[in-house]
């Protein structure tokens, strides 16, 4: 394995740089810095401006107007826009739903949907889970009765992120209740704008909307939106689902939570004697640290095996466990290097999302939300010990 840039990758960080200063404010990039968050019109605008470059689908073939990047491409791309606190790619519909429907889509499918997932003319949300069914998710009981040319389908969603974003949902339905539970299973696309769907809030102990329950009851879908063939949808489920851990480790962004915690380890707000002095504090930072260079290089080893082209397998598993673990250590360090600033302002909840400071000192904004947040890390996209059975299966053979 080379670790050293090529001439082309090196050029291309340069490159990247000059997009994000090109397309990025200065007060834009310092807001989420301080703790903020982007509006949805903000990562929309910023989702086309990928496009436009044609970098906004880097998993996808050049066929479907993807452009293909190596794993080192998409590593550095990751790498600087989290160091430039840019808005994040909204997966569900880029790297989750797309790539399923340019494996598994008909041609009029890939017609309708895939250019605008390209120019985020729809956002997605990911129906999947349910009240009872979430790490077992094959016991899912979404219902869907075939009718005519449209299936009517009846349950409820649960976790569904961004719901209240979403022009559409990819959704898990049961249309045979006679077999073994994934064998009745299909994939569907829904309009969120269908009669039927109620989405809720679910308003999550940093006082965040971010997720939500959707009620589905008699929405009428066209038997066109199915995905691959009725009962099959297990096999779509979990193609999607590899592409969903992969990218969950999150390695870059922690390697820019790890330059934060730094920044606020050495503010002079401590009585004039930075914590960073600390030695007890130095050796927790460190220890960190290294963790995460290590996780790093793994992710390098996996992306080079990558180029070569193997696909992830247990490996995506190891990333999704460490990752997510190392997301909330370096949280609750930076929660103890801001000590009382941290604390959380009661009713911060904001209906339209706006950003509304706590008062404090300035690098302290949203930590302690940031600490509950993260929380989910190891819950969502398949519990990390979801993820431990899998590694046993695979990996031990028990
Ligand atoms: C913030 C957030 C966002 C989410 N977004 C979405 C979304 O957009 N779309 C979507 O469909 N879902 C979403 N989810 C749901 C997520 O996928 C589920 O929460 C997850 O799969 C766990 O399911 P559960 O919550 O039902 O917990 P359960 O499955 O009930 O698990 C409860 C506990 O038991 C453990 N456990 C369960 N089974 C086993 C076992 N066999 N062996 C060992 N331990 C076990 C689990 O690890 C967990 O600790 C989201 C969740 C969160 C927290």
């Amino acid at each position: 394995m080379d670790l050293n840039l090529s001439d082309e990758d090196k050029n291309f960080r340069k490159e990247v740089k000059d997009f994000i200063k090109k397309n990025l404010s200065s007060e834009q990039q310092k807001k989420i810095k301080n703790g903020g968050s982007y509006t949805k019109d903000e990562t929309i605008k910023w989702q086309r401006a990928l496009f436009k470059n044609n970098w906004f689908a880097n998993n996808w073939p050049k066929t479907y107007g993807g452009c293909e990047w190596s794993p080192m491409k998409r590593y550095i791309f990751d790498q600087e826009t989290a160091y430039a606190y840019t808005p994040q790619i909204v997966p569900f519909g880029v790297t989750m739903v797309g790539p399923v429907i340019i494996e598994f889509g008909t041609e009029l499918q890939k017609k309708s949907f895939l250019p605008k997932i390209l120019n985020s003319e729809h956002w997605w949300c990911q129906g999947y889970s349910e009240p009872g069914s979430g790490s077992d998710l094959a016991s899912l009981k979404t219902k869907a009765i075939s009718e005519g040319n449209n299936y009517i389908i009846n349950g409820t969603k649960t976790w569904t992120t961004l719901a209240q974003h979403a022009d559409w949902m990819f959704c898990l339905v049961r249309t045979d209740n006679t077999s073994k539970p994934q064998e009745g299973i299909s994939f569907i696309l829904i309009d969120m704008k269908s009669k039927g769907i109620t989405v809720d809030p679910i308003i999550t102990l940093d006082e965040s909307h971010e997720v939500n329950t959707v009620y589905l009851e008699d929405v009428v879908v066209p038997k066109d939106n199915l995905i691959y063939q009725e009962n099959k949808g297990w096999t779509v489920a979990k193609y999607l689902l590899s592409h969903e851990r992969t990218s969950i480790a999150q390695v870059a962004r922690s390697k820019s939570a790890i330059k934060k915690l730094k920044m606020i380890a050495s503010h002079e707000v401590f009585d004039n004697s930075p914590l960073i002095d600390n030695t007890r504090f130095r050796d927790k930072l460190t220890e960190l640290e290294m963790d995460l260079h290590s996780l790093e290089y793994t992710e390098i080893r996996i992306l080079s095996e990558e180029a070569k082209g193997s696909s992830p397998g247990p490996e995506a598993s190891f990333l999704k466990i460490r990752g997510s673990e190392l997301q909330q250590k370096i949280s609750e360090l930076t929660l103890e290097a801001v000590g009382a600033f941290g604390l959380i302002k009661s009713n911060s909840y904001n209906q339209d999302n706006s950003n509304e400071y706590f008062p404090g000192a300035e690098y302290a904004n949203n930590v302690g939300a940031e600490y509950l947040n993260l929380r989910k890390t190891t819950i969502y996209g398949g519990s990390n010990e979801i993820q431990k059975n899998i590694l046993s299966k695979m990996v031990l053979g028990l």
